[in-house]
């Protein structure tokens, strides 16, 4: 007896070649098939009558056949012309078509005939209609039940794909689905079985705009069936990593108190809360894992300094970890700047130091002289031993994989403390969804007295006008970011193109010292040019994306970017957090190509429109989809079988509920909502 877990091969007539191709969507077993829904429907439940086709639409008609005609010039047609009952007329035109056809379109045949209604010269015509002549005894093309049609491959028809479905839904009737999730909704949802079935063929009074809107209760309760799955795999890495023990730290304000007298700011509430929700979290022997977020500019590094004082007081190690070489040295600043008054030693790894360097500091590391150690990804390679790590923090995590951020924590002896820290505000229903094996803390106000950076937009044929504001901006005293993106492919032609934009600022601007900084140069030529940018020695620097994320110069309140809609609106915002941070009112104009496509003008406005780092990564999450916000290390969410984190997202609550309900059920029944729902090559990071 067929079983739904046959592997597709197993369906009579459907090769090995087909099988490969199938295998591709992800479809291997006569399961996949049954959760490979129709991506629309056609109407052939009924019979529109001529005089109330509407234009447009999809319909099917039954005419008899008046006249056949065909015509003969290059371009060949041939013409049926039909009418009704009611003698209303409708002409269907074939553009290609067999001899065989032609001779079966007999004059006074009755035929049904399915496709868009279009209006011609001479009043309604059908072109190539899936047609039957019913009179000739062919089978009607009336059916019961919507028609759904497939996603395909290519070397896969609609047919075949309806033939092997149909297959493995009768096969599915015959089966027990393990339905898990009936349980524990309590009947309050349709079953699995019932709602694959209407899916796959719904009634003819069924809702097609509910179906459509995907906002039909059988593809609700499976969408929360797939969210909530996703959600439980996470809750299980969190209850597994809560199951582990670690240090519980002593919670103690002496570092602390002392830091914050040498602050010359006080902390805003929202910092201070988040401060606390940490502190509790050291304070318990289950490892800490927290995703600390905040705007641009809302202050999260000090709150990360804050956290890092108690694993120093406790007498164990913190290390930080930057994603990029410039962000780390940025952080050894600031940090030193905080820390040394408090006598704590730090240590500095990246990849660019040399072997002499490198041995100082890796042996501050192992002897545990150094407290804090700060590096790029140089931080978890093989040489280094830390003596007693126990805190780990991470910022900018979405560069990161979640791999790399455990490889980190397998340094230290028990799992340690870890705090991430993101970039730029996760829209909430990604930290519902992606991040929920992570407890959250929100910075949700920024310092006061910040100012709005004014945002306009600029078509790149005008950019010409910008070499007065930046003579005048410069003349103020102040300093200017100019932002290439690159987008050429290679390596060659972007270093050709950044070249380009700095020879023409240089001689426009001859009095003024003009920079460029891109990744090629050495460490200490970049380290150099920063260091002049922020002691006020460059007026204008010229910059690759490197300055994306960290730097920190107040002075600094004009920034122009390049071919900015091509950009994603998190990351404009971010680069945009580069100035603003000082006093004085700062702009930020975003240079783009013409003409504007209607996606990238919406997307420009937004920012025009808005500072709030929460509305616009929501916006962006909407327009642009999870894929771009999580980066291909987290692909599980941004590929889900029905649901959608964006359309959808008003469904996570619910979701939320049952996965915490499925989170108690036996380890079979998890495993069979996973092995469904998640694919098994995306799995492999929820055990990691
Ligand atoms: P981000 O959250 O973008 O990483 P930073 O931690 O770099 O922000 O902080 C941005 C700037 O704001 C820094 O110059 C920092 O000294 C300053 N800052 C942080 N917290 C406060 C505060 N409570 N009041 C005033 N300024 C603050
Ligand atoms: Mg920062």
């Amino acid at each position: 007896m067929p079983s739904i877990s046959d592997p597709i091969i197993s369906i009579k007539g459907l090769g090995r070649k087909t099988s490969d191709r199938l295998n591709q969507l992800g479809i291997h077993t006569l399961e996949h098939l049954v959760f490979h829904l129709p991506s629309r429907y056609q109407d052939k439940t009924s019979i529109t009558s001529l005089s109330e086709a509407r234009i447009n639409d999809e319909a099917l008609i039954e005419a008899t056949i008046d006249r056949i005609e065909t015509i003969p010039s290059r371009q060949r047609q041939l013409l049926c012309y039909l009418s009704d009952n009611q003698n209303n007329r409708i002409l269907l035109r074939f553009f290609h078509f067999t001899q065989y056809q032609k001779q079966a379109l007999i004059r006074g045949e009755t035929m049904q005939c399915f496709g868009e209604i279009k209006i011609g010269r001479k009043g309604l015509e059908m072109h190539h209609p899936e047609y039957r002549i019913v009179s000739q005894n062919q089978k009607p093309l009336l059916e019961p039940t919507l028609t759904p049609i497939y996603p395909l491959c290519s070397g896969v028809t609609q047919n075949k794909m309806k033939q092997w479905v149909n297959y493995s839904l009768e096969v599915l009737k015959m089966s027990q689905l393990d339905d898990y999730f009936e349980k524990i909704t309590q009947q309050s949802m349709p079953t699995l079985q019932n709602s694959l079935m209407m899916l796959h063929h719904p009634e003819k009074n069924e809702d097609l705009s509910k179906i459509s809107s995907f906002k039909h209760i059988s593809q609700q309760r499976l969408i929360i069936e797939e969210l909530a799955t996703h959600q439980l795999s996470l809750l299980k890495t969190k209850k597994a990593r809560k199951g582990k023990k670690t240090n519980a730290f002593i919670v103690k304000n002496s570092l602390s108190n002392k830091l914050l007298n040498t602050l010359d700011f006080n902390l805003t509430n929202a910092q201070s809360r988040c401060i606390k929700e940490i502190n509790n979290d050291l304070a318990s022997s289950e490892p800490m894992l927290r995703l600390l977020q905040g705007d641009v500019g809302s202050g999260k590094t000090i709150v990360a300094v804050f956290t890092l004082i108690q694993a120093v007081e406790n007498n164990f190690q913190a290390a930080i970890m930057a994603p990029t070489e410039i962000l780390a040295r940025q952080h050894l600043q600031n940090f030193t700047h905080y820390l040394r008054p408090l006598n704590i030693q730090i240590a500095f790894l990246s990849g660019s130091q040399n072997a002499q360097e490198r041995k100082t500091q890796l042996n501050l590391i192992e002897n545990g002289e150094a407290k804090v150690v700060i590096g790029t990804h140089a931080l978890f390679q093989e040489s280094v031993n830390f003596k007693n790590l126990a805190l780990v923090i991470i910022d900018e995590q979405h560069k990161f994989g979640v791999h790399q951020r455990l490889s980190l924590s397998k340094k230290a002896d028990k799992t340690p403390h870890q705090l991430v820290m993101t970039a730029t505000p996760i829209p909430r229903s990604l930290t519902m969804s992606a991040y929920a094996d992570l407890d959250t803390s929100v910075i949700d106000e920024l310092p006061p007295g910040r100012q709005a950076v004014e945002t306009v937009a600029l078509s790149n044929a005008r950019r010409d006008e910008l070499i007065n504001k930046i003579r005048k901006i410069s003349n103020e005293g102040r300093q200017i970011y100019w932002v290439c993106t690159l987008i050429e492919e290679s390596e060659a032609l972007r270093a050709e193109s950044a070249e380009k934009t700095f020879n023409y600022l240089k001689d426009n601007l001859n009095d003024l010292t003009v920079v460029m900084i891109h990744g090629r140069l050495t460490k200490s030529e970049k380290d150099s040019i920063m260091k002049d940018f922020e002691m006020g020695k460059i007026n204008l620097l010229v910059a690759t994306t490197v300055i994306e994320v960290g730097v920190n110069v107040p002075n600094a309140s004009l920034m122009i970017v390049e071919n900015a809609e091509r950009l994603g609106l998190a990351q404009l915002h971010q680069l945009r957090g580069r100035v603003g941070r000082g006093s004085e009112k700062s702009i930020c104009i975003l240079l783009y190509q013409s003409p504007l496509s209607e996606n990238a003008k919406e997307r420009l406005d937004i920012l025009r429109q808005s500072n709030d780092g929460f509305l616009i990564a929501q916006k962006d999450l909407e327009l642009r989809g999870p894929g771009e916000i999580l980066g291909t290390q987290q692909t599980g969410i941004a590929s889900m079988k029905i649901a959608n984190i964006v359309r959808d997202a008003y469904l996570l609550k619910e979701a939320g509920y049952y996965s915490s309900k499925m989170l108690e059920a036996s380890h079979d029944n998890q495993n069979a909502l996973i092995n469904r729902w998640i694919d098994e090559e995306k799995t492999d990071y929820f055990d990691a």
